[in-house]
């Protein structure tokens, strides 16, 4: 193998720039990735929160960024199913379809393939585990509303640890089949919290039966808790760990043009955010990349202010848009990150990082 290099990748901490040093292999050679998607966050989402949150966020921990295009096969407005089969796949594909390509064909996911290299790998959302968005990192359906159908491919890939609602496609199914028996049979400790016994190699947690409340409705700090404990899980193995995190009700927020709940889980994703960058920080050998599936609702910012932390945003619309969304990104071969880019790329960008 080729020798190891030293770079200095720049970290922006309130108003000081500093260099980190950071450890990094020639490409092929990194280790771990923290994938983290806020679903339907744009620049707007991202100011207006930098904005309540007294002008900082964990966010902008990642010195790189980049600007991602998130357009499907079909539409110049993306679903969240297609835009996360191009993250997790490298093709463009047509909305709500799952991790299959536009004729149909199943496409190998990046999770998949974390697998089958022998790398541990986790799935953490505020959705059902089902959603489209975690989904599209292991399913393949030409319908992302198929839930039963998609729960059924969860349980032989191996995913080391996940947390999501939607319960009910796995103990309340139209054919009666117990997936939560499933699970234990494949060796997982099933729980409805993020209180491990630690006995259990694996881990699926439900935090809901279908779909899991709203931070302002009590969720909890589940979203940051289970990055933290997934992260410390995985990274015993040697080989490295793939990891996606997903802020789901960002979007579903914007769709709703309510901008207290958008508000609170920005924030939430905010400090998942922080607990995957406090790990990388120490680690060394983990990329942490941070992005929207898309944009939701238009969200504009009219009026605000920056020291009393208030900020007047305006909804366009209930729907998703096509804008372009930034791209985030910290550690070794965070610097691919740098430029403008289709969705597609992330996909290439993570085999590269591996050497797959
Ligand atoms: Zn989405
Ligand atoms: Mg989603």
């Amino acid at each position: 193998m080729l020798l190891g290099l030293l770079f200095f990748s720049c970290t922006k901490s309130g108003d000081n720039i500093k260099l980190d040093p950071v450890n990094v292999n020639d490409a092929g050679q990194g280790k771990n990735i923290i994938f983290l998607i806020g679903d339907g966050m744009g620049l707007g989402q991202i100011t207006a929160a930098r904005t309540v949150n007294g002008g900082d966020l964990n966010i902008f921990r990642c010195g790189i960024t980049g600007i991602q295009s998130t357009h499907s096969a079909d539409k110049y407005v993306t679903d969240s199913g297609a835009s996360a089969t191009a993250m997790s796949c490298g093709q463009k594909t047509n909305n709500y379809t799952l991790g299959i390509d536009i004729n149909g064909n199943p496409l190998e996911t990046i999770l998949e393939l974390a697998e089958k290299n022998g790398l541990s790998t986790g799935l953490i959302t505020t959705s059902e585990i089902v959603h489209a968005t975690p989904a599209a990192f292991y399913a393949h359906q030409t319908n992302r509303y198929q839930y039963e159908d998609i729960a059924l491919e969860l349980i032989g890939k191996g995913v080391d640890f996940f947390m999501g609602g939607g319960k009910k496609y796995f103990s309340q199914r139209t054919d009666s089949l117990s997936l939560i028996d499933s699970l234990v049979l494949k060796g997982y400790e099933v729980t409805d919290n993020l209180n491990l016994s630690g006995t259990s190699k694996m881990s699926a947690v439900f935090i809901a039966e279908d779909i899991p409340l709203k931070y302002l409705e009590g969720r909890g700090e589940v979203l940051s808790e289970a990055v933290w404990i997934a992260v410390n899980r995985l990274k015993n193995n040697e080989k490295g760990f793939f990891i996606m995190v997903e802020g789901a009700q960002i979007d579903w927020a914007g769709e709703e043009n309510d901008q207290a709940y958008l508000m609170a889980e920005m924030l939430d994703f905010d400090r998942a955010v922080g607990k995957a960058m406090d790990f990388a920080e120490v680690d060394g050998n983990t990329l942490v990349v941070v992005t929207g599936d898309h944009e939701t609702a238009g969200f504009a910012l009219l009026d605000g202010d920056i020291t009393n932390n208030t900020v007047q945003g305006g909804f366009m619309t209930w729907l998703h848009t096509g804008m372009m969304v930034p791209v985030f990104a910290y550690g070794p071969g965070a610097e691919e990150f740098i430029g403008v880019y289709e969705n597609t790329a992330f996909y290439y960008k993570f085999l590269k990082f591996y050497g797959f």
